[in-house]
């Protein structure tokens, strides 16, 4: 595609030179055209003058000799005197013919001089006149003077002749030449207006190539996040209800990218786009909108196609990737969302985004985003409110602690906090369920500020009771971003008179990498009161190998998604490999979470992970069983 390109642009230069070099040309033959035909006109304008001087002698030298025989016929009449006068413009018009005539120079002043030689006989014809001697006077004019003038007047008709020849050639030519002149003027303007054409294409084409480049992932050479929103706000704003985003994620793109290199990395996104624009319709828009994120826009109201274009995707990538001499297999995880009665591009994405990361999560491969996810708006509200309530009142909302457990020891090695809501009504409410909707709200800090508080009072009061257990608590994004949230931390550290390295803070890969520099600066400065933090739901998201050198961490907790089927699934095993392994080289303590039984424990411990968490050794209780448990001093391995 692209080298037809490149050669259309070559084309077009080509012809545009090519035109641009003809109109050259032609303007610089009408420029020589004009020259020359100025010079024409000059020789016509000089050949009217000669034609006019003979004309004008011949005229005269006419009426001389009539004058000449009428003077003989009538003696004493007027035609004697009239002779005089006449030769004298006869002399005259030769003279001014000998000079006008610059082609026969020569010959005119040869006429010329004949005309002036043959002056005498004629004094001397008019003086025989004068004396009566009509029969001397006869003699003279018809054996001198009549032969010479007859020869004169030959010559200057042949001159004449020649002249007017010559002028007809000279016109002609001009006329020739004018005619060129004019279609060579024709023609520079159809080329110059060609040429002018094609410029105009090209600043067109220029342009676009411009506003390609700002719409292109560079690349894959796939629309980019910018033009695929563009493209789906124009199709919702046709009025087209029925629009269904896809978003697309390559499974485990990360690992490779680390392990074998971005150049691989970047030639898998360039196949792996090839292969979703294949398995798609001419008329899907394919776009890249993140790293390793697609997204697919089908204008079609069955709404049912989103899962057969999925599955047909699926299906796509079940053929491993040969690059260079590299072998990968990767698979996708899908999410889709048709938009309702009033979903904009971003919150269709948003939705999109959504069923692809529980479908990656619950290794789906596709998932559509149902709605009662986000929960209707009304019963949202409601919710809201019974939460404000909640948070006003304090007893529904409580903390429950689960343990953490140290693989070489069997000990506690600290605590999650883990909110817990008793509904008036509706009996226990899950966090999944809560959290997401106080987060919508700035509810959420006060959310927040009650746990801290309660888990360090906590901590406070176990320490009292001589246990050194350490607490985690799990920070929301929006808290995480909140610029006075270190300064919140300290003040609580302080007002409960806990060290801070009895806290750690849980917070996750997508929150971290939705505003990094907000996110590093805030876990910088809370690191620097002394409280450990720690990457939740570690393998979920694209943290980069050097997103988590810059970041100031203590601990990696691998997601359960991973941890729970590491026993049966390699690459979940090659996971939870990698992460202790990256865990030792940075330093960090990796802790599993989900650990459900004997057989994963027993991988972990293998692995040498540092920390295991999950239903095998707790479920999270509240803190007087936590206590009682701490009474016993260590819990003993199952394993
Ligand atoms: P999380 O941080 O990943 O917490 C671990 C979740 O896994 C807890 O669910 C816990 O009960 C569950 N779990 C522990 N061991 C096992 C196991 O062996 N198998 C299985 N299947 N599950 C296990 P829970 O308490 O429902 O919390 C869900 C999520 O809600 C938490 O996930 C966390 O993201 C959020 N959350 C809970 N409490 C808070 C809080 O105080 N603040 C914030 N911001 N989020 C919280
Ligand atoms: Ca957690
Ligand atoms: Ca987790």
């Amino acid at each position: 595609m692209g080298s037809t390109r490149t050669g259309r642009r070559w084309a077009s230069a080509w012809v545009a030179g090519g035109l641009s070099l003809v109109l050259a040309v032609l303007s610089g033959y009408a420029a020589v055209g004009g020259w020359r035909q100025a010079g024409i006109l000059d020789r016509v304008a000089a050949d009217s003058g000669n034609t006019d001087a003979y004309q004008q002698v011949a005229f005269l030298a006419g009426w001389e000799t009539a004058l000449l025989q009428s003077a003989l016929d009538e003696p004493t009449g007027p035609e004697r005197r009239q002779v005089v006068e006449v030769g004298v413009l006869v002399r005259a018009a030769t003279v001014k013919m000998a000079g006008v005539d610059r082609d026969h120079e020569q010959r005119a002043a040869s006429i010329a001089q004949s005309r002036t030689e043959l002056q005498p006989a004629i004094d001397t014809y008019l003086a025989q006149l004068r004396r009566g001697d009509t029969a001397g006077a006869r003699a003279t004019l018809e054996t001198v003077i009549e032969p010479r003038s007859a020869s004169l007047m030959g010559d200057v008709l042949t001159e004449l002749n020649l002249h007017l020849a010559a002028h007809a050639r000279y016109q002609a030519a001009a006329q020739h030449e004018s005619r060129l002149l004019w279609w060579g003027g024709v023609a520079s303007f159809v080329v110059g207006l060609i040429v002018l054409a094609l410029f105009l294409f090209s600043i067109r084409s220029h342009r676009r190539r411009v506003e390609t480049m700002a719409a292109t992932d560079a690349l894959t050479g796939l629309p980019n996040r910018a033009a695929f929103t563009a493209r789906a706000g124009l199709a919702s704003a046709d009025g087209e209800t029925d629009t269904t985003v896809l978003t697309v994620n390559l499974d485990g793109f990360r690992d490779v990218n680390e392990q074998l290199g971005h150049q691989i990395g970047d030639l898998l996104l360039i196949e792996a786009g090839e292969r979703l624009r294949a398995s798609m319709r001419e008329h899907d828009v394919v776009a890249r909108i993140g790293g390793d994120e697609f997204a697919v826009l089908l204008r079609d109201g069955d709404s049912a196609l989103g899962e057969a274009l999925a599955a047909r995707l699926t299906a796509a990538f079940d053929q491993p990737f040969l690059i260079g001499e590299v072998t990968v297999d990767l698979e996708v995880s899908i999410g889709a969302a048709t938009a309702r009665d009033g979903d904009d591009v971003t919150t269709l994405l948003q939705h999109a985004d959504m069923a692809m990361r529980e479908a990656k999560e619950h290794r789906l491969g596709f998932h559509r985003f149902s709605g009662d996810h986000g929960q209707d708006t009304a019963a949202r509200l409601t919710l809201l409110g019974d939460l404000r309530r909640a948070l006003d009142s304090g007893g529904e909302l409580t903390l429950h602690y689960q343990p953490k457990i140290a693989m070489d020891t069997g000990e506690v090695a600290g605590v999650e906090a883990l909110a817990r809501w008793q509904h008036p009504t509706k009996g226990w409410v899950s966090p999944g369920e809560f959290i997401p909707v106080l987060e919508t709200t700035s509810l959420i800090h006060r959310f927040t500020d009650r746990v801290l508080r309660v888990a360090l009072t906590q901590a406070r009061e176990w320490l009292d009771g001589g246990h050194r257990v350490a607490v985690s608590v799990n920070i929301s994004t929006r808290s995480l971003l909140d610029e006075s949230f270190p300064d919140r931390v300290a003040e609580l550290l302080t007002e409960t008179g806990v060290p801070g390295d009895q806290l750690c803070i849980e917070v996750t890969e997508h929150s971290v990498m939705s505003d990094p520099a907000t996110a590093i600066e805030a876990m910088r400065r809370i690191r620097a009161l002394g409280v450990r933090t720690s990457i939740d739901d570690y393998g979920t998201g694209y943290s980069s190998m050097t997103y988590l050198k810059l970041l100031p961490l203590d601990e990696l907790k691998v997601d359960r998604s991973f941890v729970q089927d590491m026993t049966n699934d390699r690459s979940d095993h090659a996971l939870v490999e990698s992460t202790v392994e990256l865990g030792r080289n940075l330093g960090l303590t990796v802790v599993a979470e989900g650990v459900e039984d004997a057989a994963t424990a027993s991988a972990l411990r293998e692995l040498g992970c540092d920390v295991a968490q999950g239903f095998l050794y707790a479920k999270p209780m509240p803190a007087e069983a936590v206590t009682e448990r701490l009474g016993r001093r260590t819990v003993e391995s199952p394993a």
